[in-house]
């Protein structure tokens, strides 16, 4: 018989995220808590469990569950947190976020996107995120200083908004590749005003981070 979306969601949590290697018990209850096949278009609603990323609308992907995890982990979340995010596309990671913080901001640039992501989390009443149209890589600075920010697009270089955006103490993730096919997942802590430190964690795959401070949006993307 056919898995229920219930039992797929236990299986990803077991296998996928803590099989390898994801143990912030706040990141599991999180994803454990959030329909992931919600937020997949009509024909992935049965892959939506699988451990990979698919299509949704406007050429764009939801990250595979594993990066989710991984990147909301290595923001070191606290409840009282206020956390930027880049790149809304389905809201599920956004959604996640949400159920770990306090606030999530979070900035999409294609507007279909941004609205069918405001209405699917509102459906969910999930009320502490607001979404803002318009180009991330330059942040969105009238909610700075943020205890994180996350960007769920590949960037040519750390955008220079984000690490002034960041409070002092604060982790921003950006996946970081010179080609926009593939990058590395890099890790900037702020340890003071004028000091950051920055850690490469792992390879990634992420659709391109287009704006002032990301690609050009010119050519094949
Ligand atoms: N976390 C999302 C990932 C979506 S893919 C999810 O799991 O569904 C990355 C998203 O970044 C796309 O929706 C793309 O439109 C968006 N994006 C690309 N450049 C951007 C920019 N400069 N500002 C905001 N969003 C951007």
């Amino acid at each position: 018989m056919m898995k229920t979306f219930d039992q797929q969601r236990d299986i990803m949590i077991r296998e996928h995220l803590q099989g390898r290697g994801i143990s912030d018990q706040s990141v599991l209850k999180a994803m454990r808590e959030v329909p992931r096949e919600e937020f997949v278009s009509a024909l992935y609603v049965e892959s939506s469990y699988g451990d990979h990323p698919l299509p949704i609308a406007e050429g764009q992907t939801i990250s595979q569950p594993y990066i989710v995890a991984y990147m909301t982990e290595a923001l070191e979340l606290s409840p009282t947190a206020r956390v930027l995010e880049i790149g809304t596309g389905s809201g599920y990671a956004t959604a996640v976020l949400s159920r770990i913080v306090k606030t999530v901001y979070s900035v999409e640039r294609l507007s279909g996107l941004a609205q069918s992501a405001r209405q699917r989390l509102d459906t969910f009443g999930y009320a502490n995120i607001v979404i803002h149209e318009g180009d991330g890589t330059l942040g969105w600075p009238e909610h700075a200083p943020y205890d994180a920010i996350v960007v769920t697009a590949g960037a040519p270089d750390v955008p220079h908004p984000l690490l002034e955006q960041l409070a002092i103490g604060g982790r921003l993730i950006v996946p970081v590749g010179k080609s926009c096919e593939v990058q590395e997942l890099v890790r900037v802590r702020r340890v003071s005003e004028h000091d950051y430190r920055t850690e490469y964690l792992c390879g990634v795959r992420f659709v391109p981070l287009i704006g002032a401070a990301g690609w050009s949006g010119k050519g094949p993307h």
